[in-house]
């Protein structure tokens, strides 16, 4: 149990399980940080890489589509402005023709001019809108497709080392937050676009008040730049400590029964809580942060305004028509600079959480699982390790200089103190874990070589706690294989699990799950388990502790279908119990990741390593 909860959230600082942060990715992230001068620049770049990770290339059409919908609608807006304070002022004083830009127009050809930039706005507005929504839409689902296809395609050990919740967390905060930045950045370009149509407007009519508005907003941009750092500190500690937040409730959330038991329920609450502050604490300064943001900016907006219609008063008008006109645009640039200004900012609060998913799709890349181009399906199905050794990456050797063969249909039992290799043994012959060294062969074939996207594997598996999905018993059965019913039911037969079937008022369409309580006990589990690798006729099939936990008759009818199995399936059973390993016909010894001793059962029990091992960690039990 983690003592310090911030321990899951401070890079550096990390627990020893958690594994999900890996170190290229702090290393990546520092020099970009001492590149004060570039940070802007680096900040966008990485964006961009982020972006091009999480596979959102094509937005670049949409967002081209936005841009050029923002520069019709601004200068459609921008014309509009200048020519209905003219027609305004001109009807003030009088005059039946209204001067624009140099042009003379009647008043009311000028207000049909209005009226038409008018229904131009509307129209490219409303196309905007449209691809706006399409962009943050694809912008969701690219994203969410991206984390999902690679983290489905990293290698086994990614998978197996990634945290609880973790994918969850990625799929609904993190992509949300990539679909809030793409929504970010189209209303900074539409924001922008609509400046430089103003601004371009307002350069016609009056280029000394348009030089005014851009010097204003570049002192803004200064003024709010420390803003901007502080935000986006505070969006790399959101995402971190919701994302801890996240996945601690989601493993606390399947652990309430041995909480409870325990009698640490209280403590387990106390660590969630504690997150739970923390996250709030976070989000009050980010959004206190944002809420300044505002009213820094405006007000010193509001103070240029002022300052502006002190000078315009204080000098002599000569083209009133323009003067009005030039502050409609700028006042309705200071909306445009506020939006360009908010966007950094909204940019900023989501580039930690945009980030952290990139580096996580970068790391379940990088770590792709290596198919062979063609999948090969051996002539036959005999298990051969030839000098196999194993670490997990530090020092120890998980299994060391294994070497061992059976033949084909045999009833194998592996045997050793926990600790000694077995899972990992279990793990390269399931083709998962590759061995450091030597080869393990199914007939001819790496059991790597055997991985098959067609449902189709000539291998199977049998864990020791068997998951299963929300659904029915056929369904688990079937396990995504398409099965008809009849096969179906015929691997229940085998697993002898049927006549459990047949007594439930649902039969096969009994919902389980790992949720809501579970209609199987502990033993029906592990027959629906041999059920699924059944049905799909495997010619091997590995047995992780099958039996470990399991009441007697559950165990008798497990040992039952292996024996009916033996002559046509290679089996590997590991197993503590020397129960399940009395009916074998070879045995293979493990202490310590080294084998010991292989052979027939009879030569193997009565020699010295098998018994060195029952006495201490087999429990017979009949
Ligand atoms: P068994 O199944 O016989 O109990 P395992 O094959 O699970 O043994 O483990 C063999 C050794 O490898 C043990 O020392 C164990 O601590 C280590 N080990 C197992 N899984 C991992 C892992 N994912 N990462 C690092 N070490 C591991
Ligand atoms: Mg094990």
């Amino acid at each position: 149990m983690r003592d310090d909860v911030t321990a899951l959230i401070e890079p550096g600082t990390r627990g020893p399980g958690d594994r999900r942060r890996p170190a290229h990715r702090r290393s990546s992230r520092s020099p970009r940080r001492d590149r004060k001068g570039k940070d802007k620049r680096g900040d966008l770049r990485e964006i961009a890489r982020c972006l091009r990770v999480l596979g959102l290339k094509g937005l670049v059409p949409r967002l081209a589509g936005v841009g050029v919908m923002a520069l019709v609608a601004g200068l459609a807006q921008a014309g509009m402005l200048v020519i209905i304070t003219e027609c305004a002022l001109g009807a003030a004083q009088g005059k039946r023709q209204v001067h624009v830009a140099g042009h003379s127009l009647s008043f009311w050809s000028a207000i049909a001019c209005s009226v038409a930039l008018l229904v131009v706005y509307g129209l490219s507005s409303v196309a905007g809108t449209f691809l706006n929504t399409s962009s943050t839409t694809l912008a969701l689902k690219a994203s969410q497709q991206t984390i999902v296809r690679s983290f489905f395609r990293a290698d086994w050990s990614v998978q197996s080392g990634e945290r609880l919740g973790h994918i969850q967390q990625l799929l609904s905060m993190n992509a949300g937050q990539v679909a809030g930045l793409i929504a970010s950045i189209v209303r900074g370009l539409v924001a922008f676009l609509t400046l430089v149509s103003l601004l371009g407007v307002a350069v016609i009519v009056n280029p000394l008040a348009a030089t005014a508005v851009l010097v204003v907003g570049a002192i803004l941009s200064v003024v709010m730049r420390p803003f901007n750092k502080l935000t986006k500190a505070a969006s790399r500690k959101l995402s971190s400590v919701s994302q801890a937040t996240g996945t601690l409730a989601t493993e606390y959330s399947r652990m309430t029964r041995e909480f409870r038991v325990f009698g640490v329920q209280s403590r387990a609450l106390a660590q969630l809580t504690s997150l739970v502050n923390q996250t709030a604490a976070v989000y009050r300064r980010s959004q206190r942060l944002a809420g300044l943001y505002t009213v820094v900016y405006q007000t010193i907006a509001l103070a240029f305004v002022v300052g502006a219609i002190a000078v315009v008063g204080s000098h002599k008008i000569d083209n009133l028509g323009s003067v009005g006109a030039v502050l409609l645009l700028i006042l309705r640039s200071l909306s445009s600079t506020s939006g360009i200004l908010g966007t950094g900012q909204a940019i900023r609060s989501s580039q930690g959480f945009v980030e952290d998913a990139a580096s996580d799709v970068v790391r379940y890349e990088a770590r792709e699982q290596r198919n062979p181009p063609e999948v090969t399906v051996p002539d036959r199905f005999d298990v051969t390790f030839d000098h196999v050794s194993f670490t997990y990456g530090g020092e120890a050797l998980a299994l060391e200089d294994v070497s061992f063969s059976v033949p084909e249909g045999a009833l194998v039992g592996v045997v050793g103190r926990s600790g000694s290799g077995k899972t990992t043994l279990s793990q390269i012959l399931l083709g998962v874990r590759q061995p450091t060294s030597g080869s393990a062969l199914i007939g001819n074939v790496h059991p790597s070589s055997l991985a098959r996207t067609d449902g189709k594997s000539p291998i199977a598996f049998v864990p020791q706690d068997p998951l299963l999905l929300q659904g029915s018993i056929a369904y688990n059965i079937s396990f995504f294989r398409d099965a008809p019913q009849e096969e179906i039911e015929e691997a229940a037969r085998s697993a002898h699990l049927a006549p459990d079937i047949e007594r439930m008022s649902m039969g096969y369409d009994t919902p389980v799950g790992e949720g809501g309580g579970g209609a199987l006990s502990g033993g029906q589990r592990q027959r629906l388990a041999i059920a699924r690798a059944l049905l799909g006729r495997p010619r091997v099939i590995v047995l992780d502790e099958p039996t470990s936990a399991l009441d007697v008759r559950s165990e008798l009818l497990i040992r039952q279908t292996l024996s009916e199995l033996r002559g046509h399936v290679t089996m590997i059973v590991i197993s503590h119990r020397l129960a399940t390993v009395e009916n074998c016909d070879y045995l293979l010894v493990l202490s310590d990741g080294h084998l010991t001793d292989a052979g027939p059962r009879e030569t193997v029990v009565n020699g010295e390593p098998f018994s060195r091992v029952s006495s201490t960690a087999l429990i017979g039990t009949g």
